[in-house]
């Protein structure tokens, strides 16, 4: 379904198609189960805009000199990472 969150970085307004459901997104608003946990088929990075509206530009906007990127296997090319995890394919280890 179509999501839309304001960026707290740029305040624009940024809409991602995310594959998750109704009944999941009452789940998280009920805020009993963490939201790993409920969207747990999302990558780190649609977790991110669900929790905080910022998207993958902010990051680059605020942390482009501290930004890890590296080689992911599973993407075949250069990705960011968030906690040792591929932020496009939820996937990975840092070597
Ligand atoms: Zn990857």
């Amino acid at each position: 379904m179509l999501i839309a969150r304001t960026s707290p970085i740029s305040n624009s307004v940024n809409e991602r198609e995310l594959p998750i459901t109704e009944e999941q997104l009452l789940r998280y608003g009920e805020g009993k189960e963490p939201i790993q946990v409920v969207f747990k088929n999302l990558t780190p990075e649609q977790r991110e805009f669900i929790l905080t509206g910022i998207v993958e530009e902010d990051w680059d906007y605020m942390f482009s000199d501290k930004t890890i990127r590296q080689y992911c296997h599973v993407c075949k090319e250069i990705t960011r990472w968030i906690n040792n995890t591929c932020g496009k394919c939820g996937r990975g280890e840092m070597k």
